[in-house]
């Protein structure tokens, strides 16, 4: 009996297989339409584990400019558990 209730969990479910999210922070690279692949860290969004659906608020892909772009590669990001790290200022 692992089984556990669904509803008190505040974390949404994937549109697709119906998979857990897991929320977190991800480096993840977009394939644009008109350009090349560009690369972005520490983006916040939900990513399906079992289909590898990466789920990004809809403000922030357009913030990005990445309407109609395609996520072709996201992992989880461990760079937010450093930020509090002296001495290393990462080049913009
Ligand atoms: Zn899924």
């Amino acid at each position: 009996m692992t089984d556990r209730i669904r509803r008190s969990r505040p974390i949404e479910t994937c549109r697709f297989c119906s998979g857990a999210l897991m929320t977190s922070v991800f480096d993840t690279v977009f394939r644009d339409p008109e350009a090349d692949e560009r690369l972005f860290f520490a983006i916040p969004g939900a990513l399906c584990v079992p289909c590898r659906q990466l789920y990004v608020d809809q403000q922030l892909i357009g913030i990005l400019g990445l309407d109609g772009a395609r996520c072709t590669f996201a992992i989880e990001s461990d760079r937010v558990l450093q930020t509090g790290h002296a001495g290393q200022a990462p080049a913009a």
